[in-house]
């Protein structure tokens, strides 16, 4: 069983908009008086009570219904239990170690609420689904929203959330999808890869390399936005620059500003929606169309810190440390969503119990695929390699890609044996050993997917 979501967004009317946001104010009201609550009581029991009598965190809300916040009577008594059970089950996890205590949140962060069934109804009119909010005895309104109906669960969600920000409304859920997916272990996976020889698994395994110019790189194939697409990024951008710096020329607090700041979140927006439903088709396609995958186990977060401060030894003065470049890189190499990728394909691999295998990315892009000579000089320009030792010449990236998957190859075949060590190490090794095995700095093979293609055949 496997739980997935579905997340849409929606155009509410004026009323309808109106009433949500004066319930997602009273639910944050609710969630920011339990926080309060809770650090003046912890602050009373480490000053006047003994450790083994503090008390411990509840879901009560009444006690914030006063003359002076009215207008929580406005608001359905379930909105407010919700925002309280939010604070609650966000203090279990902090509890079980899993997050921070709960802290008060701002507009931009808790601008949302928790609908549970007695606050919506759906009903599904010539395929349009109308979602009907507010109790029976007190309806709301209705909201018209076009889904899928052959991907939406036939049972009505139990639960749904309603989130505003400055781009617009929405409205997501989850839902268990009813198929089973086989557990099979990494260990299994690499188990059954083992008996297979560097030819099968030659064929088996579709290596990818992910960069900045050409987000992906297979052996085969390349993953890229189309010119237009990229087109219509830059003239974004252009678009967003300029409304904030409208943005700083403004009054802060006016409605002027708000409108501004309105159209940037839009136009951010809209980044995000072209980018998502890019790396969405690519995971899909390549889970569909692969039955080994290799990444390199790259260090998003490493790679995208700061330039350090550079100082001249001899005199002390401040050297130029092309911090100007290295953020651009950063913003060029997160813009690109490498992550989310990871993260899409990992879910869509282990729900096609296929394996999604790491591998070690030190001098990918700088050793050759044919005879393994690393060398900077081999990387000519961004998109051209030449092997200084061999004269292998091929594009770049495919070249990478290439030599992610012998070292896949190398690390599945030898995994038996413990090769961990220094980069020079390993080189001797290569030299003395086998020649082609083993060069990678580490024996590093990480899964995230479970297998099952695999372990059907190795049944067979
Ligand atoms: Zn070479």
């Amino acid at each position: 069983m496997a739980i997935t979501g579905i997340k849409t967004k929606f155009h509410p009317d004026a009323v309808l908009a109106e009433t949500l946001s004066q319930w997602i104010g009273c639910a944050r009201v609710i969630y920011n008086a339990k926080c309060d609550e809770d650090k003046y009581l912890r602050t009373y029991a480490r000053k006047c009570l003994p450790v083994s009598t503090w008390p411990k965190p509840d879901q009560t809300y009444s006690q914030f219904k006063t003359e002076l916040t009215s207008f929580l009577s406005e608001c359905p008594s379930q909105i407010l239990r919700n925002a309280a059970t939010i604070w609650f089950q966000a203090y279990q996890s902090f509890f079980k170690g899993i997050g921070g205590r709960p802290a008060r949140k701002s507009r931009v962060k808790g601008n949302y609420i928790w609908l549970t069934q007695e606050l919506f109804r759906i009903n599904w009119v010539n395929a349009v689904c109308h979602l009907s909010i507010g109790t029976k005895a007190n309806p709301v309104g209705t909201l018209r929203i076009k889904w899928n109906k052959s991907r939406i669960p036939a049972q009505s969600p139990k639960s749904v959330w309603i989130r505003k920000t400055n781009a617009g409304w929405s409205l997501a859920f989850s839902y268990d999808d009813g198929l089973l997916h086989q557990d099979v272990s990494t260990s299994e996976h690499l188990a059954y890869l083992k008996t297979l020889d560097s030819q099968a698994l030659d064929e088996l395994i579709t290596p990818v390399d992910r960069g900045v110019a050409k987000p992906l790189h297979t052996h085969n194939a390349i993953y890229a936005l189309d010119a237009d697409s990229k087109r219509k990024f830059a003239w974004r951008d252009k678009l967003v620059k300029r409304y904030q710096r409208k943005a700083a020329r403004q009054v802060k607090g006016s409605n002027q500003r708000k409108r501004t700041l309105q159209r940037v979140a839009k136009l951010r927006e809209k980044d995000k929606e072209v980018r998502t439903n890019f790396w969405h088709q690519t995971t899909r396609a390549l889970a569909n169309n692969s039955k080994v995958i290799v990444l390199e186990d790259l260090k998003l977060k490493n790679m995208t810190k700061r330039a350090k401060p550079k100082i001249c030894e001899i005199t002390g003065n401040w050297l130029k440390n092309g911090a100007r470049a290295k953020s651009g890189l950063n913003k060029a190499l997160l813009g690109v969503g490498l992550y989310q990728f990871e993260q899409f394909l990992s879910y869509k691999m282990a729900a096609a119990n296929k394996p999604l295998l790491k591998v070690s990315p030190h001098h990918t892009s700088q050793e050759c695929a044919h005879c393994g000579h690393i060398h900077p000089s081999n990387r000519i320009s961004q998109s051209d390699f030449k092997c200084q030792s061999c004269g292998h010449a091929d594009n770049a990236d495919h070249n990478a890609a290439l030599v992610i998957r012998k070292r896949a190859i190398n690390l599945i075949i030898n995994s038996g044996t413990e090769l961990a060590g220094t980069h020079k190490n390993v080189l001797k090794l290569r030299a003395s050993v086998d020649k082609s095995a083993n060069s990678c700095k580490t024996l590093k093979v990480k899964a995230l997917g479970a297998a099952s293609g695999l372990s059907k055949k190795k049944a067979a």
